[in-house]
């Protein structure tokens, strides 16, 4: 149970937090020293990836062996509270004896039955046979007393050790678990960075060719020089499905996330169409975590959105294509897609359509997910919905 705990208690700390800072990059310019900084990054990441491959190693023998000291600890005051039990048995035991002594004793010397008991004999011989029976009663009795008031002693000091022996343990223990929780963490990171970055200076490369095309200056607001399609309402994204999957803090097979969108449950194969006018601003293809994925930004009452549609079967649009609401922009996958079923796409485990909602403009991928929305109008976990009908006026 109480590794149970240690393991809960890791995961909840290693969900990843959305809220990043809102560093947004305005212009060319500032674009162009975002993607600077993504590639120092990147080689830095490379640089200390090398170095910490060895502290990676001492890092998992350092949390076995915390697990280890964990366990021993556990099985130390587990065998110290066995043996304060076994002695406890003795002294009950012993106790018992003695009050069964002392009653015959008492007895005897009560209403003088132990000399009526010597003087009852009818020989010699008898009565010396009582007197030492007497004699060895009382012995006894004494031997015992004495044997107990030792355990009892001895006991009490085991009691008294084995508090500060616990507590010194616990101790152990809550520092092993921290250690753990660190060294976790840490190693976290490493794995997580290099794949990440690559394909976030992706992006970033791909939007300043695509606002050098829009005749943006070095200089000039995106607000000002790119302009998207206008859009006064908002559909859904498919004409039927099921909310599997809600937006936010999410608990995937003991695994806790956030989750950046929303899933519509929906069979494979199923059209996908454009949320509302826009423009391409990205295509993933084939990604181990997302699958085929579109991005598409367009302006819904004066405020820029990047919409993403991910777990595609289909792409059926190219990059800087202009869409309407009414196109098909793919087909949705996330069934034959999925690892389990021999697919590339590690990320889904059945058929829908993730569709996620940043209200921002397309730049860089750490804007796009501090700025993710609970995209509206959809119904509840488990609702169905049979249209795709306008939330947005
Ligand atoms: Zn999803």
């Amino acid at each position: 149970m109480k590794k149970l705990g240690i393991l809960f208690t890791i995961l909840m700390l290693m969900a990843p937090s959305m809220v990043s800072a809102k560093t947004e990059a305005t212009t060319l310019a500032e674009l162009r020293q975002e993607l600077k900084n993504l590639q120092n990054q990147k080689s830095s990441n490379e640089k200390q990836k090398q170095l910490t491959k060895a502290e990676k190693n001492a890092k998992n023998v350092a949390i076995a062996n915390a697990y280890k000291e964990i366990e021993t600890s556990e099985s130390k005051i587990e065998e110290a509270k066995n043996s304060i039990k076994a002695s406890e048995q003795k002294i009950s035991e012993y106790e018992a004896k003695t009050k069964e002594m002392l009653e015959f004793y008492q007895m005897m010397m009560g209403d003088n039955s132990y000399l009526e008991f010597i003087t009852d004999s009818s020989s010699m011989t008898e009565m010396i046979m009582r007197i030492d029976a007497v004699e060895e009663i009382v012995n006894y009795n004494q031997d015992t007393l004495k044997k107990l008031e030792v355990l009892i002693d001895e006991n009490e000091q085991k009691q008294v050790e084995l508090k500060k022996y616990e507590q010194e343990l616990n101790n152990n223990i809550t520092s092993y678990q921290k250690k753990i929780q660190e060294l976790d963490s840490s190693l976290m990171e490493m794995e997580d960075i290099a794949m990440d970055i690559n394909e976030e200076i992706k992006i970033v490369q791909t939007n300043i060719k695509t606002y050098e095309n829009m005749g943006c200056g070095e200089n000039e607001k995106f607000d000002v020089c790119a302009k998207y399609s206008y859009n006064s309402t908002w559909l859904k994204p498919v004409t039927k499905g099921r909310i599997n999957s809600l937006f936010g803090y999410r608990n995937v097979s003991g695994q806790s996330s956030n989750h950046s969108g929303i899933d519509i449950g929906v069979s494979e194969g199923t059209p996908v169409y454009s949320a509302t006018n826009g423009t391409v601003v990205y295509i993933i293809r084939k990604s181990s975590c997302g699958g085929n994925q579109i991005y598409i930004q367009s302006d819904v009452n004066g405020t820029t959105y990047t919409m993403q549609y991910a777990h595609l079967l289909k792409i059926e649009v190219s990059l800087g294509q202009t869409v309407k609401n009414t196109d098909v922009i793919a087909y949705s996958g996330g069934g034959s897609t999925a690892t389990r079923n021999g697919g590339y796409d590690r990320c889904t485990t059945g058929a829908h359509l993730h569709y996620g909602v940043s209200k921002s403009k397309w730049t860089t991928w750490k804007n796009y997910t501090a700025n993710l929305i609970n995209p509206p109008g959809f119904p509840g976990k488990g609702g169905w919905f049979y249209e795709r009908t306008q939330w947005f006026r």
